[in-house]
């Protein structure tokens, strides 16, 4: 486990509502896996105040770590949105076993909206390291414009030989050919026919991991199948 202060070195906006934040790992030379989470600790309005994020980076990408936040109108959020490169921040991690399998084996990514955190640091994971999981992912959002690392999970995609991935849209645009509203068991069964050979992560907001989970229990997916990762902090 590790504990330093730190600064942000950099901030990116990934959809209107969800930024990433970056630290740089200096003389600690920090470990972690993909998919695990860290105390994000800032100041808001003067005082320390501490949330838990999931490493949207994969411990692969050297040189920072990134966790992504949706902006809300909470204290810490508006803090974190008023945050420039070069403000303080402690870290204190790693924690938490939403972490893939030692063997490379076919896994169920289900997630929707900010979700999507520890399971791009899979992805980027299993990519940089010409690791042979068979992903399948449906990731729900409403509308196309709010799928948070949209281009990256295209490039993802082009480069895994065996990662499918398909949106689910509760706004599709007009042309739309995905599936559509949100992620239930027939639209399981339909992109993933194999879900019973599938070890299933599902990952964000309690009442969204919830659910997920009970569609994919209700379809004949046994409970020791189901990683669950769960957001608390939102409703
Ligand atoms: C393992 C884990 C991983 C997470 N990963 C992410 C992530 O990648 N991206 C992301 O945006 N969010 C993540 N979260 C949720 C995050 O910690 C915040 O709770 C969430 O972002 C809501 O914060 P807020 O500033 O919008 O609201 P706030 O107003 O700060 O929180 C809403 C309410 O929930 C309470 N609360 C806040 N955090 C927690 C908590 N952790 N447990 C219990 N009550 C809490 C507050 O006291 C408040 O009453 C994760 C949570 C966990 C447990």
């Amino acid at each position: 486990m590790w504990e330093f202060e730190t600064e942000v070195s950099k901030i990116i906006q990934r959809t209107p509502s969800i930024r990433s934040f970056r630290f740089p790992i200096r003389a600690t030379d920090v470990s972690y896996e993909a998919g695990q989470f860290f105390f994000v600790t800032i100041k808001v309005d003067g005082d320390d105040d501490i949330h838990h994020f999931s490493l949207s980076s994969s411990p692969t990408e050297r040189g920072y770590l990134e966790f992504t936040k949706r902006i809300t109108q909470s204290a810490y959020s508006q803090a974190l949105a008023r945050m420039k490169p070069g403000d303080w921040a402690r870290l204190r991690g790693p924690f938490g076993g939403f972490t893939l399998p030692p063997e490379p084996g076919k896994v169920g990514f289900l997630t929707g909206g900010i979700g999507i955190t520890p399971l791009r640091a899979m992805l980027r994971y299993i990519a940089d390291k010409g690791l042979s999981f068979d992903v399948t992912m449906l990731y729900g959002n409403h509308s196309w414009e709010e799928i948070c690392f949209r281009d990256e999970l295209e490039r993802l995609h082009r480069e895994l030989p065996h990662f499918r991935l398909e949106h689910a849209l509760a706004e599709p645009p007009p042309d739309w050919k995905g599936a559509r509203g949100l992620i239930n068991g027939e639209i399981i069964r339909q992109f993933i026919p194999d879900y019973h050979e599938r070890l299933f992560y599902i990952s964000g907001p309690p009442r969204m991991v919830l659910s997920l989970g009970d569609q994919a229990r209700n379809i004949g997916v046994p409970d020791d199948q189901i990683k669950r990762d769960s957001f608390t902090g939102y409703d």
